[in-house]
Protein backbone atom coordinates (compact mmCIF):
# COMPACT_ATOMS: atom_id res chain seq x y z
CA UNK A 1 0.00 0.00 0.00
CA UNK A 2 0.96 3.21 -0.79
CA UNK A 3 2.88 5.73 1.73
CA UNK A 4 3.12 9.35 1.69
CA UNK A 5 4.90 11.37 4.11
CA UNK A 6 5.87 14.87 4.61
CA UNK A 7 7.81 16.80 7.40
CA UNK A 8 10.85 18.65 7.23
CA UNK A 9 14.00 18.22 5.51
CA UNK A 10 17.18 19.86 6.90
CA UNK A 11 20.59 20.37 8.42
CA UNK A 12 21.11 19.73 12.01
CA UNK A 13 23.50 20.56 14.68
CA UNK A 14 23.60 18.10 16.77
CA UNK A 15 25.63 17.86 20.34
CA UNK A 16 26.27 14.48 21.93
CA UNK A 17 28.69 13.31 24.84
CA UNK A 18 29.76 11.63 21.92
CA UNK A 19 30.86 14.56 20.04
CA UNK A 20 29.40 17.07 17.68
CA UNK A 21 27.87 16.79 13.76
CA UNK A 22 27.63 20.22 11.53
CA UNK A 23 25.44 20.06 8.94
CA UNK A 24 23.97 16.34 9.41
CA UNK A 25 21.33 15.20 7.25
CA UNK A 26 18.08 15.58 9.06
CA UNK A 27 14.46 16.34 9.57
CA UNK A 28 11.79 14.61 10.25
CA UNK A 29 10.52 13.30 7.03
CA UNK A 30 14.40 12.22 6.31
CA UNK A 31 14.86 10.14 9.09
CA UNK A 32 10.91 8.64 8.98
CA UNK A 33 11.31 7.68 4.89
CA UNK A 34 14.94 6.18 5.48
CA UNK A 35 13.11 3.79 8.45
CA UNK A 36 10.19 3.24 6.57
CA UNK A 37 11.92 2.23 3.51
CA UNK A 38 12.86 -1.38 5.11
CA UNK A 39 8.77 -1.97 4.89
CA UNK A 40 7.82 -0.58 1.69
CA UNK A 41 7.61 2.15 -0.94
CA UNK A 42 7.59 5.79 0.49
CA UNK A 43 6.40 8.56 -1.37
CA UNK A 44 8.45 11.62 0.34
CA UNK A 45 6.89 15.12 0.22
CA UNK A 46 8.61 18.41 1.42
CA UNK A 47 10.50 21.13 0.61
CA UNK A 48 14.40 22.32 0.80
CA UNK A 49 16.18 25.87 -0.31
CA UNK A 50 18.41 26.27 -3.14
CA UNK A 51 21.40 26.37 -0.42
CA UNK A 52 20.68 22.44 0.39
CA UNK A 53 24.13 20.41 -0.22
CA UNK A 54 23.54 17.97 -3.64
CA UNK A 55 24.73 15.25 -1.10
CA UNK A 56 21.07 15.41 1.27
CA UNK A 57 19.38 14.89 -1.69
CA UNK A 58 21.71 11.62 -2.74
CA UNK A 59 20.73 10.20 0.92
CA UNK A 60 18.00 8.35 -0.64
CA UNK A 61 20.20 6.59 -3.48
CA UNK A 62 19.19 2.84 -3.74
CA UNK A 63 16.28 2.93 -1.39
CA UNK A 64 12.80 2.55 -1.96
CA UNK A 65 11.74 6.59 -1.62
CA UNK A 66 10.39 8.70 -4.41
CA UNK A 67 11.64 11.92 -4.12
CA UNK A 68 9.44 13.79 -6.77
CA UNK A 69 7.84 15.16 -4.43
CA UNK A 70 11.01 17.09 -3.10
CA UNK A 71 11.08 20.34 -4.07
CA UNK A 72 14.11 22.89 -4.28
CA UNK A 73 12.31 26.04 -3.84
CA UNK A 74 14.68 29.19 -5.39
CA UNK A 75 15.44 32.11 -3.52
CA UNK A 76 14.65 30.26 -0.04
CA UNK A 77 16.67 28.60 2.67
CA UNK A 78 16.42 25.05 3.88
CA UNK A 79 15.44 24.51 7.46
CA UNK A 80 17.96 23.85 10.49
CA UNK A 81 18.18 22.74 13.58
CA UNK A 82 20.65 22.48 16.55
CA UNK A 83 19.92 20.37 19.29
CA UNK A 84 22.05 19.08 22.34
CA UNK A 85 21.72 16.44 24.42
CA UNK A 86 24.85 16.77 26.46
CA UNK A 87 22.43 17.35 29.41
CA UNK A 88 20.24 14.32 29.17
CA UNK A 89 20.08 11.74 26.67
CA UNK A 90 16.41 11.47 26.65
CA UNK A 91 15.30 14.52 25.87
CA UNK A 92 16.55 17.16 23.19
CA UNK A 93 16.98 20.74 24.08
CA UNK A 94 16.86 22.72 21.60
CA UNK A 95 19.05 25.47 21.03
CA UNK A 96 18.18 27.10 17.72
CA UNK A 97 15.64 26.27 15.17
CA UNK A 98 15.82 28.44 11.78
CA UNK A 99 12.37 27.29 9.71
CA UNK A 100 13.39 28.98 6.61
CA UNK A 101 11.30 27.17 4.08
CA UNK A 102 9.09 25.47 6.47
CA UNK A 103 7.74 29.17 7.48
CA UNK A 104 6.41 29.70 3.84
CA UNK A 105 3.91 27.26 1.80
CA UNK A 106 4.09 23.20 1.16
CA UNK A 107 5.72 21.65 -1.26
CA UNK A 108 3.00 20.81 -3.76
CA UNK A 109 2.11 17.00 -4.09
CA UNK A 110 2.82 15.27 -7.44
CA UNK A 111 -0.64 14.13 -8.77
CA UNK A 112 0.68 10.78 -8.66
CA UNK A 113 0.70 10.71 -4.79
CA UNK A 114 -2.69 12.19 -4.28
CA UNK A 115 -4.28 8.60 -4.27
CA UNK A 116 -1.90 7.89 -1.46
CA UNK A 117 -3.72 5.36 1.67
CA UNK A 118 -1.18 5.70 4.48
CA UNK A 119 0.06 9.08 5.32
CA UNK A 120 2.27 10.20 7.60
CA UNK A 121 2.79 14.05 8.35
CA UNK A 122 6.29 14.18 10.20
CA UNK A 123 6.61 16.91 12.38
CA UNK A 124 6.49 20.57 11.05
CA UNK A 125 3.96 23.20 11.07
CA UNK A 126 0.83 21.87 11.85
CA UNK A 127 -0.70 24.77 9.20
CA UNK A 128 1.46 22.64 6.45
CA UNK A 129 0.39 19.51 7.95
CA UNK A 130 -3.01 20.35 7.38
CA UNK A 131 -2.54 21.79 3.82
CA UNK A 132 -1.03 18.60 2.52
CA UNK A 133 -3.70 16.54 4.28
CA UNK A 134 -6.57 18.11 2.29
CA UNK A 135 -4.75 17.79 -1.28
CA UNK A 136 -4.86 14.27 -0.76
CA UNK A 137 -7.91 12.18 -2.28
CA UNK A 138 -9.31 9.60 0.64
CA UNK A 139 -6.31 8.56 2.91
CA UNK A 140 -7.33 4.89 4.82
CA UNK A 141 -5.19 6.03 7.71
CA UNK A 142 -3.34 9.31 8.49
CA UNK A 143 -1.23 9.61 11.70
CA UNK A 144 0.17 12.72 12.38
CA UNK A 145 3.43 13.91 15.20
CA UNK A 146 4.35 17.36 16.54
CA UNK A 147 6.78 18.56 18.91
CA UNK A 148 6.59 21.32 21.76
CA UNK A 149 7.66 24.38 19.46
CA UNK A 150 4.06 23.95 17.66
CA UNK A 151 2.07 22.59 21.61
CA UNK A 152 3.33 26.29 22.43
CA UNK A 153 3.64 28.87 19.62
CA UNK A 154 0.51 26.56 17.17
CA UNK A 155 -1.76 25.30 19.22
CA UNK A 156 -5.08 26.39 17.78
CA UNK A 157 -3.97 25.48 14.63
CA UNK A 158 -2.78 21.90 15.84
CA UNK A 159 -6.24 21.62 17.56
CA UNK A 160 -7.57 21.50 14.58
CA UNK A 161 -4.97 19.43 12.65
CA UNK A 162 -5.59 16.63 15.72
CA UNK A 163 -9.81 16.75 14.82
CA UNK A 164 -8.59 15.60 10.95
CA UNK A 165 -6.42 12.59 11.89
CA UNK A 166 -6.78 8.98 12.89
CA UNK A 167 -3.53 8.96 14.96
CA UNK A 168 -1.37 10.96 16.89
CA UNK A 169 2.36 9.84 18.07
CA UNK A 170 4.48 12.23 20.25
CA UNK A 171 6.53 12.09 22.96
CA UNK A 172 6.14 12.29 26.83
CA UNK A 173 6.48 15.68 27.46
CA UNK A 174 4.84 16.81 24.32
CA UNK A 175 2.08 15.28 25.69
CA UNK A 176 2.18 16.63 29.42
CA UNK A 177 2.26 19.78 27.54
CA UNK A 178 -0.35 19.53 25.23
CA UNK A 179 -3.24 18.49 27.78
CA UNK A 180 -1.68 19.86 31.11
CA UNK A 181 -1.77 16.70 32.63
CA UNK A 182 0.75 14.49 34.71
CA UNK A 183 -0.48 10.92 34.11
CA UNK A 184 0.17 9.85 30.37
CA UNK A 185 -2.68 8.02 30.25
CA UNK A 186 -4.75 10.55 31.10
CA UNK A 187 -3.03 12.57 28.81
CA UNK A 188 -3.51 10.10 26.02
CA UNK A 189 -7.22 10.14 27.15
CA UNK A 190 -7.14 13.78 26.81
CA UNK A 191 -5.58 13.81 22.85
CA UNK A 192 -8.16 10.92 22.21
CA UNK A 193 -10.98 13.46 22.92
CA UNK A 194 -9.72 15.66 20.33
CA UNK A 195 -10.32 13.68 17.22
CA UNK A 196 -7.74 10.64 17.32
CA UNK A 197 -8.73 7.23 17.56
CA UNK A 198 -4.88 6.01 19.07
CA UNK A 199 -2.16 7.77 20.85
CA UNK A 200 1.20 6.55 20.90
CA UNK A 201 3.13 8.31 23.45
CA UNK A 202 6.65 8.35 23.06
CA UNK A 203 8.99 7.67 26.34
CA UNK A 204 12.72 7.90 24.83
CA UNK A 205 14.34 4.70 26.77
CA UNK A 206 11.30 3.62 28.86
CA UNK A 207 9.44 2.59 25.67
CA UNK A 208 6.25 3.75 24.22
CA UNK A 209 2.46 3.71 25.16
CA UNK A 210 -0.50 2.84 23.06
CA UNK A 211 -4.25 4.23 23.99
CA UNK A 212 -7.39 3.87 22.15
CA UNK A 213 -10.70 3.90 23.69
CA UNK A 214 -11.09 0.51 24.78
CA UNK A 215 -7.10 -0.59 25.23
CA UNK A 216 -3.99 0.66 27.28
CA UNK A 217 -0.56 -1.35 25.66
CA UNK A 218 2.38 -0.94 27.22
CA UNK A 219 6.07 -1.99 25.57
CA UNK A 220 9.38 -1.07 26.98
CA UNK A 221 12.41 0.09 24.37
CA UNK A 222 14.81 -2.48 23.02
CA UNK A 223 17.35 -2.20 25.65
CA UNK A 224 20.09 -0.32 23.86
CA UNK A 225 23.95 -0.32 24.88
CA UNK A 226 25.29 2.26 22.45
CA UNK A 227 23.50 5.31 22.41
CA UNK A 228 25.78 7.61 20.48
CA UNK A 229 23.03 10.26 18.80
CA UNK A 230 19.14 10.03 19.50
CA UNK A 231 18.03 12.57 16.84
CA UNK A 232 15.44 11.10 14.90
CA UNK A 233 14.91 7.90 17.10
CA UNK A 234 11.13 9.01 17.35
CA UNK A 235 10.80 9.78 13.39
CA UNK A 236 12.52 6.09 13.14
CA UNK A 237 10.13 4.61 15.34
CA UNK A 238 7.21 6.23 13.31
CA UNK A 239 8.74 5.08 9.59
CA UNK A 240 8.63 1.11 11.53
CA UNK A 241 5.67 1.96 12.56
CA UNK A 242 3.73 2.87 9.52
CA UNK A 243 6.01 1.19 7.35
CA UNK A 244 5.02 -1.95 8.82
CA UNK A 245 1.33 -1.32 9.20
CA UNK A 246 1.22 -0.32 5.20
CA UNK A 247 1.91 -3.92 4.47
CA UNK A 248 -0.94 -5.49 6.15
CA UNK A 249 -4.06 -4.91 5.42
CA UNK A 250 -5.71 -4.34 8.83
CA UNK A 251 -5.64 -1.67 11.32
CA UNK A 252 -6.49 -4.32 14.21
CA UNK A 253 -5.13 -3.80 18.16
CA UNK A 254 -2.69 -6.79 17.38
CA UNK A 255 -1.75 -5.09 14.17
CA UNK A 256 -0.86 -2.12 15.71
CA UNK A 257 1.19 -3.44 18.51
CA UNK A 258 3.21 -5.32 16.19
CA UNK A 259 3.80 -2.49 14.43
CA UNK A 260 4.57 -0.67 17.34
CA UNK A 261 7.41 -3.29 18.10
CA UNK A 262 8.74 -2.68 14.83
CA UNK A 263 9.09 0.94 15.48
CA UNK A 264 10.88 0.55 18.50
CA UNK A 265 13.47 -2.06 17.01
CA UNK A 266 14.54 0.62 13.62
CA UNK A 267 14.48 3.37 16.21
CA UNK A 268 16.94 1.06 18.56
CA UNK A 269 19.49 1.18 15.47
CA UNK A 270 19.03 4.55 14.76
CA UNK A 271 20.59 5.97 17.96
CA UNK A 272 23.56 4.05 17.34
CA UNK A 273 24.90 6.50 15.18
CA UNK A 274 24.93 10.29 14.87
CA UNK A 275 22.29 11.25 11.72
CA UNK A 276 21.41 8.27 9.39
CA UNK A 277 24.98 6.80 9.87
CA UNK A 278 23.40 3.47 11.23
CA UNK A 279 20.10 3.27 8.82
CA UNK A 280 22.59 2.99 6.04
CA UNK A 281 24.10 0.05 6.94
CA UNK A 282 21.07 -1.44 8.01
CA UNK A 283 19.04 -4.34 6.69
CA UNK A 284 16.08 -5.68 6.69
CA UNK A 285 17.08 -9.26 7.86
CA UNK A 286 18.62 -7.12 11.25
CA UNK A 287 15.57 -5.76 11.71
CA UNK A 288 13.33 -9.08 11.54
CA UNK A 289 15.95 -11.03 13.58
CA UNK A 290 16.15 -8.20 16.45
CA UNK A 291 12.21 -8.07 16.20
CA UNK A 292 12.32 -11.51 16.94
CA UNK A 293 14.94 -10.83 19.69
CA UNK A 294 12.77 -8.27 21.12
CA UNK A 295 9.55 -10.28 21.46
CA UNK A 296 11.65 -13.45 22.75
CA UNK A 297 12.98 -11.23 25.49
CA UNK A 298 9.70 -10.31 26.87
CA UNK A 299 7.86 -13.21 27.04
CA UNK A 300 7.00 -14.74 30.78
P1 LIG B 1 13.21 13.24 16.61
O1 LIG B 1 12.82 11.98 15.91
O2 LIG B 1 12.12 13.76 17.46
O3 LIG B 1 14.54 13.13 17.31
O4 LIG B 1 13.39 14.35 15.44
C1 LIG B 1 14.63 14.85 15.05
C2 LIG B 1 14.50 15.72 13.82
O5 LIG B 1 13.48 16.70 13.98
C3 LIG B 1 15.78 16.50 13.54
O6 LIG B 1 16.47 15.93 12.45
C4 LIG B 1 15.33 17.94 13.26
O7 LIG B 1 15.81 18.42 12.02
C5 LIG B 1 13.82 17.86 13.24
N1 LIG B 1 13.18 19.02 13.91
C6 LIG B 1 13.60 19.69 15.02
N2 LIG B 1 12.76 20.72 15.31
C7 LIG B 1 11.79 20.70 14.36
C8 LIG B 1 10.63 21.51 14.11
N3 LIG B 1 10.28 22.54 14.89
N4 LIG B 1 9.85 21.19 13.05
C9 LIG B 1 10.16 20.15 12.27
N5 LIG B 1 11.24 19.36 12.44
C10 LIG B 1 12.04 19.61 13.48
Amino acid sequence: MSLLVTGSIGLDRVETPFGVREDAIGGSAIYFSYAASFFTPVRLVGVVGEDCPKTLLDVFHGRPVDTSGLEIRKGSKTFRWHGSYVQDMNAAQTLQTDLNVLAERPAAIPPAFLDSQYVFLANTHPVLQQQTLAMLKAPKLVVADTMNLWIQTERAELTKLLGKIHGLVLNDAEARMLTEKKNLISAARDVLELGPKFVVVKKGEHGSLLVTARDVFTLPAYPAEKVIDPTGAGDSFAGGMMGYLATQNSLSPATIKRALAFGTVVASYTIADFSLGALRNLTREQIDDRYQEFKTAMSF
